[in-house]
């Protein structure tokens, strides 16, 4: 019984912040070092770091399974992080620093899920088109990018990567199943080539000329507005941009979000870490680390690249809807035959 009594004693240290935080993330940019040093500064936290691209990531958490030593899980795409969620990576947390500082559509809808996700900052999904063979006024929404006008001139990366999932799961959030059938039809035989590469990869194909228009995320052209090397700032003299949509929807944003691991052993110090991204000086270093903007909407950022877009229309829909519709997106692709 002593025995007992002793270990009993024992446990519930075992369940106290032991001053470090298991960190699993996909980002993995210079600036986010101040990021974390920061936290460590303020809370005594140490942070122990797992760097993988998403996919990395998601074998590493299964794998690992109820003994994952991860407390924090960081992920990029509302598509990436829902199947996470789904999955069961996640857990539900309480924070009224978390639920008053992130917008209500650019979290998880935690109903009936049991787990729960925070974006921490936005990206849009901008169109780009060549200056010299497109007009602007013929590719400024996502919809007229399927019009015949348009034939032979797009470029996507593949249909299936998240960030076009996500963007199609809006539409279909919007438009439905059938316009968005038509839509991704007409896409695949306005095509200049068939879908390949990163957003990157798009852009330099507008320049090229091989592409009169594409889509990219905001942050791919940020980085190369703001490129110092001249084969880069060549290649933003070729291109010019439009924020899709402007009249209708607004364009589509999506977000690089956040959640406490489905069993974190340090939970205190991942809900800490969580609602620290939310301060305005995390903000500032998160969002800007990769040209996006801050989730949390009175946060300022001194992005030239970001300052020079000023402010556009933004599409509101719920960000966890455009998760769930990836599931019917891909189905569309598939019976299109959008590689
Ligand atoms: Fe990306």
């Amino acid at each position: 019984m002593a025995l007992a009594a002793g270990m009993a004693t024992s446990m519930p240290a075992l369940s106290q912040p032991s001053g470090v935080l298991n960190l699993y993330s996909a980002r993995h940019y210079q600036t986010d070092e101040a990021l974390y040093a920061e936290f460590t500064q303020q809370t005594g936290i140490k942070i122990n770091r797992i760097e993988a691209d998403d996919n990395a990531l998601f074998e590493r958490l299964r794998s690992e399974g109820k003994n994952s030593p991860a407390d924090v899980i960081l992920m990029v795409d509302a598509a990436r992080l829902w199947r996470a969620q789904v999955e069961g990576l996640f857990q539900p947390i309480q924070s009224k620093i978390l639920e008053s500082r992130i917008p209500k559509n650019l979290r998880s809808n935690d109903e009936g899920q049991g787990s729960q996700w925070f974006g921490f900052s936005t990206r849009a999904r901008m169109i780009i088109f060549n200056k010299a063979t497109v007009r602007s006024s013929d590719v400024d929404t996502y919809e007229k990018l399927a019009d015949p006008i348009n034939k032979g001139k797009v470029c996507t990366r593949s249909g299936s990567h998240p960030y076009m999932l996500s963007m199609i799961g809006a539409m279909y959030e919007r438009s439905g199943e059938a316009k968005t059938e038509a839509w991704a039809k007409s896409m695949v035989s306005n095509m200049a080539r068939s879908p390949k590469g990163g957003d990157t990869d798009q852009i330099k194909g507008v320049a090229s000329g091989e592409c009169g228009v594409a889509l990219t995320n905001s942050y791919y052209l940020a980085r190369l507005m703001r490129s110092s090397k001249p084969e880069d700032q060549a290649i933003i003299s070729k291109i010019s941009w439009v924020w899709p949509n402007q009249s209708t929807s607004g364009t589509h944003m999506n977000v690089a979000g956040g959640a406490v691991a489905k069993n974190a052993p340090n939970k205190a110090a991942a809900i800490k870490f969580l609602e620290y991204l939310a301060s305005d000086q995390a903000q500032r270093y998160f969002a800007d680390g990769n040209n996006e903007w801050p989730a949390v909407k009175s946060v300022k950022t001194n992005n030239p690249a970001l300052n020079q877009w000023g402010k556009f229309k933004e599409e509101t829909i719920s960000i966890s809807a455009i998760g769930t519709n990836q599931i019917y997106a891909q189905k569309i692709l598939d019976r299109v035959s959008y590689k």
